[in-house]
């Protein structure tokens, strides 16, 4: 972009604001300004890297609330930062605008340099470029060597447990596709009901205290069944979830029963961390500094697959389902929004 609304322009007047300078950014020699950032990683550590783009009328909606798209941006990159056990050193954000529309570059940088700030994430870079409306955030972190949580691990015996509640998001989701379908104004972004699906939050601390005490992590952004699947492809097991304790989003007592589990196993963009916890490993995260709810929700399992069970052992019939972006048609529908939808399974008592 040329002009007064340059490339430069807009980097410097939205995202060189006072919350930017807030972030401390310990180890960043070089921020925006040069043509690469320069990061200085601590003794003995590794690099992280991940990269997410949201685009509109797939990750948001049309009208969705312009700080929620610049939170939830960084919000979801965190949190596979926090899946691996990671501690963030910088982000990356390239910008893809259909035109310059101040009020919204405002907003969306207050929501997304609001998290910097609380995350102590410093903004190391940023692109801006002409197209249709797209977020894509790179988040670089670190982590001791060796220590980087992933998915594969897991082992037979191990507990099945998961941070937070569930549901939450996929309740929004529903939530703002009726009220949209009705036609009844623009996204409210402080409405409770949309709470989890507009600012979610990655569980960082979470993470780094799972460092050398979980086996296998991952972060609940496709849904439970969806990313618990990936753990046990990763792991080479299986695993039992306990219905009756998976910890439901307050939200979701207002769902019929069905639609509530439809959406604690299906809907994606909790955002909390599934893990496999040895039997004899304490899970008494608060002993660390941390306060974080826990529940154990079932346990891995020898024989392959998933199986969800009701309070008297017995097996729920519950599609194995989860979002996948080119997994169905609904993806490329331009008005659709994919993540998160809590209609993915079919869930029958
Ligand atoms: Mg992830």
């Amino acid at each position: 972009m040329a002009g007064p609304d340059s490339e430069f322009d807009l980097i410097r007047r939205y995202f060189d604001a006072p919350a930017a300078a807030r972030v401390s950014g310990a180890g960043v020699r070089l921020g925006v300004g040069d043509d690469a950032a320069l990061l200085a990683l601590r003794e003995g550590h590794e690099l992280v890297a991940s990269v997410d783009t949201l685009v509109e009328g797939t990750h948001f909606f049309p009208d969705h609330p312009a700080a929620s798209v610049g939170h939830k941006a960084l919000a979801s990159n965190l949190s596979d930062l926090a899946a691996m056990g990671a501690e963030p050193s910088g982000a990356l954000l390239s910008l893809t605008l259909p035109r310059v529309d101040h009020a919204w570059l405002a907003a969306f940088s207050q929501g997304f340099l609001a998290l910097a700030s609380a995350a102590d994430v410093p903004l190391v870079g940023g692109d801006t470029t002409r197209g249709p409306l797209a977020v894509s955030v790179t988040v670089l972190g670190q982590v001791p060597a060796g220590q980087a949580l992933r998915r594969a691990g897991a082992r037979p015996g191990d507990r099945l447990v998961v941070t937070g509640a569930l549901g939450g998001a996929a309740f929004g989701l529903e939530q703002e596709t009726r009220r949209r379908a009705a036609g009844t104004g623009a996204a409210n972004a402080d409405a409770p009901a949309c709470e989890r699906l507009f600012w979610p939050n990655a569980r960082l601390e979470v993470g780094r205290m799972l460092r050398n005490r979980a086996r296998a992590v991952i972060d609940v952004s496709d849904g439970l069944l969806a990313d618990l699947g990936h753990l046990c492809a990763a792991s080479g097991c299986g695993a039992r979830i306990d219905w009756p304790v998976v910890p439901l989003d307050p939200l979701l007592a207002q769902a019929p029963p069905a639609e509530a589990r439809a959406a604690a196993l299906g809907g994606g963009e909790d955002y909390e961390l599934l893990f496999a916890l040895p039997a004899d490993e304490s899970l008494d995260l608060l002993a660390f500094g941390v306060d974080a709810p826990l529940t154990v929700i079932g346990e891995f399992t020898e024989t392959a697959g998933i199986v969800v069970v009701d309070a008297a052992g017995q097996p729920l019939d519950v599609a194995r389902a989860g979002h996948d972006h080119f997994a169905g048609a609904e993806a490329n529908k331009p008005e659709a929004m994919p993540t998160g939808q809590g209609t993915d399974v079919e869930a029958r008592d």
